[in-house]
């Protein structure tokens, strides 16, 4: 298939998921092997020359977390891998679980090696249950084969990892609230500082990754970076793996490098739309990310070009929306959405979602003025400003971009039908 190039996603397909033999087969563990004999420092520069930014959304260069980590006063650190992936339209973290287990346990035994960690935490979300046996049994090996446990690979390096469920709220992919889950409190965010990396779990220094950007590491190691300093351009380099949901005849997870168009993502590999309808809406980043209409479609796939249009990478997530759904009725869906997951620990997330849900019903039908949609925009920026965690932050952004792409809609008397 075209624009599909493998980095992350060579080891699909390629040995048995259920077998560290067969991964060290095809290559397995060399990565860790050769990680224990670099200075560690000199891993996150290597990270950090490629360019690789966190890729659960907030971009944060994954050098620079790593080198931070490091420098953290204090001992029995921690490395988290937050497989949560609770945005919607968005799982592509379950392919790379899923398809290449073995190279996520490498993964996070490295980040335990250069921040200085003694546990690593795998939180799933709860609807990936059926991942759980498959990673168990990776755990369990790779500590049969001296990868996981004291003095690994003779270094005297020591690392345990341990896996935990979460119990589905999409809440706790946010840092805090992850982090409370596994210590069995409610899973609520809480205030910062302190800041997780000083004191995040079980009051420990700790170190926080998305699946996908720790899944780099070990074929950035082994292959010296080449490959994928060769794929994008600019501050986007390497490739992206994302999900493409909605009406499109061909959705799922694909690597793409960065570059490739929109036109080409939805058209080539997600096959196009279903019937040849026509685009209505595309949402980049799941419910918590942007719209934008169809203009979008010659945009290349980077964090600067999709920001420039007005939109965002955010969790990889792409959703295709045709001309059958009106633009306020998948309004009402997402907001529905946000009204639910709000843990209702504070006033302007709890309120505002639901404020806004009633006033996008009285637009549906017909019933809203122009002072709801002006109290509406008012709520959509003060949620933004001062809720306290990043779900209250964003769960506007959907709303505000449409806001702008398609100002009719919020026309008393608009003209969507
Ligand atoms: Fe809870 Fe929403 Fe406040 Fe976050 S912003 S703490 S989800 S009420």
């Amino acid at each position: 298939m075209s624009n599909q190039v493998k980095f992350l996603t060579k080891n699909f397909g390629q040995y048995d998921t259920s077998s560290i033999g067969s991964y060290m087969d095809i290559g397995g563990f060399e990565a860790l092997r050769k990680a224990v004999t670099m200075d560690p420092e000199k891993i996150c520069d290597m990270i950090t020359e490629v360019k690789v930014r966190g890729r659960g959304g907030a971009e944060y260069p994954l050098g620079r977390k790593w080198s931070q980590a490091r420098a953290v006063v204090g001992e029995n650190k921690i490395v988290v891998c937050n497989a949560d992936e609770g945005e919607t339209t968005t799982f592509k973290d379950r392919e790379l679980i899923q398809k290449d287990p073995f190279n996520l346990i490498e993964a996070l035994i490295i980040a335990g090696y250069v921040c200085g960690a003694t546990d690593g935490y795998i939180y799933m979300r709860a609807e990936y249950a059926c991942l759980r046996p498959l990673l168990l049994n990776a755990i369990r090996q790779a500590k049969n084969y001296g990868f996981l446990g004291e003095n690994i690979l003779g270094k005297g390096f020591d690392f345990n990892l341990h896996l935990y469920s979460g119990g589905g709220a999409y809440v706790c992919g946010e840092g805090t609230a992850l982090i409370r889950s596994i210590e069995g409190k409610a899973g609520r965010p809480r205030m910062k500082p302190p800041f997780i990396k000083v004191s995040g779990l079980f009051a420990r220094p700790t170190c926080l990754n998305n699946v996908e950007s720790l899944s780099i590491v070990p074929h950035l190691l082994v292959d010296k970076g080449r490959v994928y300093a060769s794929c994008g351009s600019g501050e986007s380099i390497g490739t992206k793996m994302i999900s493409v949901a909605g009406n499109v005849n061909n959705p799922g997870v694909f690597e793409i490098p960065f570059g490739t168009t929109v036109r080409e993502i939805i058209y080539n590999l997600a096959g196009g739309i279903q019937h040849d309808r026509e685009i209505q809406l595309i949402q980049f980043g799941g419910a918590s990310g942007k719209i934008a209409d169809a203009s979008i479609l010659d945009t290349p796939y980077t964090y600067d070009d999709l920001r420039n249009a007005g939109v965002m990478v955010g969790s990889g997530g792409i959703l295709v929306i045709d001309e059958r759904t009106s633009v306020i009725d998948f309004l009402r869906m997402n907001q529905e959405f946000f009204s639910e997951e709000s843990c209702g620990q504070c006033t302007p997330c709890r309120e505002g979602n639901l404020h806004i849900k009633i006033i996008l019903d009285k637009i549906a039908s017909h019933t809203a003025t122009q002072e709801d949609i002006r109290i509406m925009a008012t709520i959509a920026r003060v949620m933004s400003m001062s809720s306290l965690c990043g779900l209250g932050e964003t769960a506007q952004n959907t709303l505000q971009s449409a806001m702008l792409t398609f100002p009719e809609v919020f026309e008393v008397g608009g003209t969507e039908s």
